[in-house]
């Protein structure tokens, strides 16, 4: 399934999908359970041996890290992410079940039957290669390299998966008003271009490894050893010259290395070698004249590649695309080779998750806002939203209170913060309204053919976004999703109701908890729009600089020293021959600046919240002070064990720190934790120096 991920938009969190296509069906009989309740604030996580002034993540996460390594279908465990992940998605489970069996409405026979088809996995096995077999056929019978735009076109009409690049329609970053065509580099299978192309011993390894797995998956679907060893050989030539191709994710986290304005014209002059007019043409888009060509170097050199590889090998690499991009789909036996190297080997994973879970979580992502509608009923109540208003406008008021008194911005900086910050918008729990299915067909006993039909409307659902007005209400994300996003177009923050349930939201807990939690998720996401892409776009969310240049220069002075410091924390160690691995921090740098930003300004409404009912954050409850009991509800939501190989996959591709640096790099930049635990100046949690920019 194609995803156009065109608005960029900042998440609190990214799951492993970012690494692997979506959670796929693997037979097994494994019985959904319950899970349990989660503590919002857990005395007994505590490692009360660790002295929190020299750590604190182990002082917060120490004995919950120790109860709790990663379960054996999963690469990473988070105490509040995964745990609320597990229950949302049960309870997803329970509807999707029901429905299954006995489905009630359109919308359930809709999404039962879709979850239905991917749970037989008896007809699975029957159909074999059977639905992959016609976009294999129509590759076989490509003649000429002047016929690939057009083969690609009828794949993609179709819904299956192809690679190339990736086209679809998105905000215009200099006009927030108009939807435009934007094309974007693409079509590697590996999680990043460093696999493809940095020297080490590990890469060369899982290089080696990438090919034997290509060769075996064209083996098992029938071609002599040979033919498959060539054929591997050709998709590993193709996607490392996309790779070389391509422009890095750090390169790319600036708006303006990811904007270029092509006139159709041109664009067809920097890549003659494929018939874009007809592409467009056939694709089913609308008429455009000009597009945003996000990398332009990487569409130069894809050209280049057209005309120099051997039209076999490009068949061999579209075949590969086909089989790779539904390999999870497929019987068994495909599915457990593409785990085997995808998951076990690049991510440490030992079994695949439950074929409930898999099928629970496609549902999700396939027709989310219409399972979406009936999960809310159940397990959203309306007192959340209201509670939510209120805690958004108490944020609002502290980074308002925040940008005031900001010691390194002049007068007219802050006024135009100030307006960027009363235009935010705020979305929380779901959609006003859903989106429409209706044209999705669902046939209970074809899993692939459902997913084409899904991968279709969805791309028909991008197209038709072309020179229309932008539809702010709508959502990033389906309601029980455990995440939150801010989106720079949109300049609104986005909270599903997923997340708002304990341990982020508890409406049992104390304030304190509460602000720790859910309070700095709010400031995290509001920090966004400030961060050192989000800082970039005005209220109207538009790539414009409104500050003056002195103050950019104080920005980046402040952004470099937060850039720098993370830079020097170590995200996984020493192994073998393998050194320890240090995090990319221009690559985290948004989320950490968003993180740090977020701490202090949950922080500083919470003081407001104290005073208003007369408490102070000297206030004990169980022998913790108010101020104590805000961090250490803040740490305990980042306690997390991972494997150490996706601990290494993250530091390529994920914008997000280790849960260890969201705590310890935050706290250890915002002097009132040190003040709270009553630790000495120059010690690791309150150093002398520290790095603020917000
Ligand atoms: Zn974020």
């Amino acid at each position: 399934m194609n995803k156009y991920c065109l608005v960029p938009v900042l998440l609190l969190a990214a799951g492993t999908a970012l690494a692997q296509a979506p959670a796929a069906p693997q037979p097994d009989n494994a019985k959904p359970e319950a899970p349990a309740e989660i503590r919002s604030f857990d005395a007994s996580a505590i490692d009360k041996t660790a002295d929190p002034c020299t750590d604190f993540y182990q002082y917060a996460c120490g004995n919950w890290l120790k109860a709790n390594p990663v379960p054996s279908d999963q690469v990473r465990w988070v105490r509040s992410f995964s745990l609320l992940q597990e229950r949302n998605r049960y309870l997803l489970w329970k509807d999707l079940d029901t429905a299954a069996k006995d489905p009630k409405t359109a919308l359930q026979r809709q999404y039962g039957g879709f979850y239905a088809a991917c749970m037989d996995t008896a007809t699975v096995e029957k159909k074999g290669l059977a639905p992959i077999q016609p976009a294999w056929k129509l590759i076989a019978e490509v003649a000429d390299a002047n016929q690939l735009p057009n083969l690609l076109s009828t794949l993609e009409n179709g819904g299956t998966p192809d690679g190339f690049f990736e086209f679809g329609v998105g905000v215009d970053q200099k006009d927030s008003s108009k939807q435009i065509a934007a094309i974007f580099q693409g079509g590697i299978s590996m999680p990043d271009r460093d696999y493809y192309i940095v020297d080490s011993p590990r890469f060369k390894a899982i290089r080696t490894q990438y090919v034997a797995h290509v060769t075996r998956m064209f083996t098992l679907a029938g071609d002599a050893p040979e033919q498959a060893a060539k054929e591997a050989a050709a998709v590993m030539e193709i996607e490392t010259a996309l790779a070389q191709a391509s422009t890095s994710r750090t390169d790319l986290r600036q708006p303006e290395n990811r904007y270029h304005i092509y006139t159709l014209v041109d664009f067809e002059k920097l890549a003659p070698a494929f018939d874009w007019g007809s592409y467009f043409k056939a694709i089913g888009i609308g008429q455009f004249d000009t597009l945003n060509v996000a990398t332009p170097s990487f569409f130069k050199d894809l050209n280049k590649l057209i005309q120099t590889e051997p039209l076999d090998s490009w068949k061999s690499y579209l075949r590969w695309h086909v089989l790779h991009g539904q390999a999870e789909y497929l019987p068994k036996a495909f599915f457990d080779e593409n785990f085997d190297f995808f998951s076990k080997t690049l991510t440490g994973q030992p079994t695949p998750e439950a074929r409930w879970k898999q099928c629970s979580s496609l549902t999700d992502d396939a027709l989310g806002e219409a399972v979406g509608q009936d999960w809310v009923k159940e397990n959203f109540p309306p007192a959340a939203k209201d509670s939510m208003d209120k805690l958004v406008a108490a944020l609002e008021k502290s980074l308002g209170d925040d940008i005031k008194t900001l010691p390194w911005m002049s007068d007219d900086t802050k006024k135009a913060a100030e307006e960027k910050l009363a235009m935010f918008r705020n979305k929380i729990g779901y959609p006003e309204k859903w989106r429409d299915y209706s044209t999705v067909k669902v046939d209970p006993k074809d899993l692939i053919g459902n997913l084409h039909h899904s991968a279709v409307y969805e791309r028909n659902y991008g197209y038709a976004k072309l020179g229309k007005p932008v539809d702010e209400k709508e959502w990033g994300m389906t309601p029980p999703t455990v995440n939150a996003y801010y989106s720079q177009s949109f300049n609104d923050i986005n909270f599903p109701a997923g997340i708002l349930q304990p341990p982020f939201f508890d409406f049992k807990i104390d304030p304190a908890v509460n602000f720790g939690g859910i309070g700095v998720v709010i400031g995290h996401e509001m920090t966004h729009g400030f961060d050192d892409q989000g800082s970039k776009f005005d209220g109207k969310g538009n790539l414009r600089e409104w500050q003056t240049a002195d103050d950019r220069k104080a920005f980046t002075a402040r952004t470099d020293c937060v850039a720098d410091e993370y830079s020097g924390f170590e995200a996984a160690p020493a192994k073998g021959d393998t050194p320890a691995l240090k995090l990319n921090g221009r690559l985290t740098l948004g989320e950490n600046t968003a993180d740090n930003g977020g701490l202090r300004i949950a922080y500083m409404a919470l003081l407001d919240s104290l005073a208003a009912q007369g408490k102070t954050i000297t206030d004990k409850i169980d022998g913790y002070t108010e101020a104590q009991r805000y961090f250490i509800g803040f740490g305990q939501v980042w306690c997390q064990n991972q494997t150490e190989e996706v601990a290494r996959q993250r530091v390529l591709v994920d914008p997000h720190s280790p849960g260890k640096w969201r705590v310890n790099g935050s706290v250890q930049n915002f002097d009132e934790f040190g003040k709270a635990f009553g630790c000495t100046k120059g010690q690791p949690m309150y150093p002398v120096n520290s790095c603020r920019v917000w």
